[in-house]
């Protein structure tokens, strides 16, 4: 008899593709849009921090009110750290490790409680793509990450950086490309390690990339300062590279790098993007505060650093404990205002510096529009600031040349 699934996404974009690995290998069950008239329900769970423990705690709770019948099965990063526990305390029928997700289709067959938490070196032979409209696509190229940063339970429970094969990622985008698609931007946990255990690396797949027909920009999820290395800087200035990048740098002070178990320092991090800057980028950061340890005078060099930076996107977020991490047991921790006060500062400043580069950058812009409605458009432009365009015309899906837009608070503005 089929079954019917219903599947609760904790998380990141990784875990959501991690679903759709999942969907994508069902076929002797059927898809459910509610918890109560499900059969079973899959829960791709995450576990960054101790408030995503309690928030899957609390679902299951949920869903022991809605469905008392049902069967609940633990999935994703939350298998990891809490499976065991969850799994002993009867709270769910069965745990699947992120390596078992291929064999949904037989685990969901199993009639008496497994825990099937399988192993972290696993790499799906699955490479998920995820459309924005018709032309924009995701493409998840590696899985795990290699970097111990003290805050950050991602290694233990996604396993250390490996690469999906470069065959099958080029033959997708081949793929997707002859059907329209001509952005690309590439995820994973660590996307800059990729190809680090094949002997390959992410400059030489945006090379690869760059050579198929009909691939017209490529963007980078997010990658460490370290990554940066010559051959990527010789990319540079190679008209598919969005002029937009995403270097995760955490903090700006240090002593707080340190702490943090960073591997960037803020002295050639600052060198890395003025050098990039100065090929014409918008720079985007992560950036966490009230992180223990970051008292006021660090928290005031950290800002006036932020200041000296070229930096036009910001990632602020905000410390959030999470339990068998360095970070958890470092003193003296942060009170919940303060980091809110600094949250807000840092994105404010961030902010006025992305206004003052979008009315220096408001020519020649390329946009790929998304949307469309009642004449109305959105999209981004080349250096992933977001417009939105005007026109009768349905331009949804097409990339446009805006000569001139207006650098308003919100975002860029024009008329077609
Ligand atoms: S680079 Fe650091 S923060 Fe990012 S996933 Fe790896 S350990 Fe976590």
């Amino acid at each position: 008899m089929k079954q019917k699934i219903y599947f609760k996404t904790f998380g990141c974009r990784t875990n959501q593709f991690d679903t759709q690995v999942m969907i994508s290998k069902l076929s002797n069950h059927t898809l459910s849009t509610t918890e109560e008239s499900a059969d079973v329900v899959v829960i791709n769970s995450c576990t960054v921090t101790n408030s995503a423990d309690a928030s899957v705690r609390n679902y299951i709770s949920t869903i022991e009110r809605k469905n008392p019948n049902v069967k609940v099965i633990l999935a994703g990063c939350g298998a990891h750290s809490k499976g065991e526990q969850l799994f002993a305390q009867n709270r769910v029928f069965g745990v699947m490790g992120h390596s078992e997700k291929e064999n949904i289709d037989l685990i969901l067959k199993k009639t008496e409680r497994f825990y099937q938490i399988g192993d972290l070196e696993h790499i799906d032979s699955t490479i998920v793509e995820e459309f924005v409209g018709k032309s924009r696509a995701f493409i998840k190229i590696q899985e795990g990450c290699d970097f111990r940063c003290s805050y950050c339970i991602i290694p233990y429970v996604r396993g250390n950086a490996r690469s999906h094969k470069e065959s099958d990622i080029l033959s997708q985008i081949e793929r997707l490309a002859t059907n329209g698609f001509g952005e690309f931007i590439l995820t994973g946990t660590n996307v800059g390690s990729y190809g680090k255990d094949t002997g390959s690396s992410i400059a030489q797949l945006l090379e690869k990339m760059s050579q198929i027909r009909g691939v017209r920009r490529i963007r980078i999820g997010s990658l460490e300062p370290i990554q940066i290395d010559d051959h990527f800087k010789s990319l540079l200035n190679e008209p598919w590279m969005a002029k937009h990048l995403h270097i995760a740098l955490q903090h700006t002070e240090d002593t707080m790098l340190k702490k943090m178990n960073r591997r960037n320092r803020f002295a050639t991090d600052f060198a890395l993007f003025e050098e990039i800057a100065s090929c014409g980028y918008a720079l985007g950061t992560d950036f966490i505060v009230g992180h223990p340890g970051e008292n006021e005078s660090v928290w005031q060099e950290a800002i006036r650093r932020i200041e000296q930076l070229p930096l036009t996107h910001i990632h602020a977020f905000t410390y959030s404990k999470r339990d068998n991490t360095p970070s958890a047991t470092m003193t003296p921790q942060i009170k919940g205002d303060i980091a809110k006060s600094r949250h807000k500062m840092l994105s404010d400043l961030v902010g006025l510096k992305n206004l003052h580069f979008r009315e220096k950058h408001n020519t020649n812009l390329e946009v790929l529009l998304e949307q469309e409605r009642a004449g109305i458009h959105h999209g981004y432009d080349q250096y992933y600031q977001k417009i939105t365009v005007q026109s009768d015309e349905d331009l949804s899906g097409n990339w446009v040349f805006i000569t001139q837009a207006e650098a308003q608070k919100e975002g860029n503005y024009a008329v077609l």
